[in-house]
């Protein structure tokens, strides 16, 4: 099927992908409650079962694309409020509203928040203990290089969680599903945000994105060993993992 949208450059994707979480920071806890219909914070919730951080002070997770900090908070959580996390974002308004919730959760001391681009992460190479990624990856124009910067921040035996949007694979949930993101989706976007189009492009950027053994290969490139995937939800979401051997 063609849905009839036009193709952005990479320079015009980011406009785009800054443009909508500009708009929507404030609002962006309820919209992905709407959106996904409460389903993210169970998808959420695995991934960080799945990544059982340590539960002690020198346990350090970098979570990028972290906007208002629904992982970061839960790894805090899930390490007894011991662990560190970082959380980074390009767009500051997003971290805003997640400094803004950290303070009111009293998390401050386990956080900061870091405003730059997943391509150029400002730190030295070995540094974190975890990378994670939660529904961003697939915004970022280059993703191989904000791989190969994972990678490069990660200690040796380091780990890399992404979370991102995935291919579905039973065929009654995507035609629902295609109905869902081609229709409601901007729709629902209109309505809370009063513009359609910014949601269009997000529906659009989940359809590129590469499948489940396409994304894997990616992350091998990037140098990650024993990487696998599960999926949540007949694939709706995916979490991948690689290790830094
Ligand atoms: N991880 C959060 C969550 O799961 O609720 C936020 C996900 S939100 C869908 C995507 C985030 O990616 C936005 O906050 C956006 O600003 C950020 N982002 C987009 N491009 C980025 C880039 N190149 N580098 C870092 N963050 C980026």
């Amino acid at each position: 099927t063609s849905y009839g949208f036009r193709q952005v450059t990479d320079g015009e994707k980011q406009g785009l992908v800054n443009d909508v979480f500009h708009k929507v920071a404030k609002r962006y806890d309820i919209m992905n409650d709407v959106m996904s219909a409460g389903m993210h914070r169970v998808w959420k919730d695995a991934m960080v079962a799945a990544l059982n951080p340590r539960k002690d002070a020198g346990y350090k997770t970098l979570d990028v694309a972290g906007g208002t900090g629904d992982i970061a908070f839960r790894i805090v959580e899930a390490s007894d409020r011991k662990a560190h996390v970082t959380v980074l974002d390009i767009n500051g308004s997003m971290l805003a509203v997640g400094a803004e919730r950290a303070a009111k959760r009293k998390l401050s001391e386990n956080l900061d928040f870091v405003e730059a681009n997943a391509e150029s992460l400002p730190f030295e190479a070995n540094s974190f203990d975890a990378y994670t990624i939660a529904f961003g990856i697939r915004n970022v124009p280059h993703i191989d290089v904000a791989l190969k910067e994972a990678y490069r921040v990660l200690k040796r035996g380091g780990r890399l969680l992404v979370l991102e949007f995935s291919e579905v694979e039973m065929p009654l949930l995507e035609r629902f599903y295609d109905e869902w993101s081609f229709k409601a989706i901007p729709r629902f976007g209109k309505m809370i945000t009063g513009e359609a189009e910014p949601y269009q492009y997000l529906v659009e950027s989940i359809r590129k994105f590469p499948n489940q053994e396409n994304f894997a290969a990616m992350i091998r490139n990037a140098g990650f060993s024993r990487v696998t995937y599960t999926n949540y939800t007949g694939g709706i979401a995916a979490l991948h993992s690689g290790w830094k051997l």
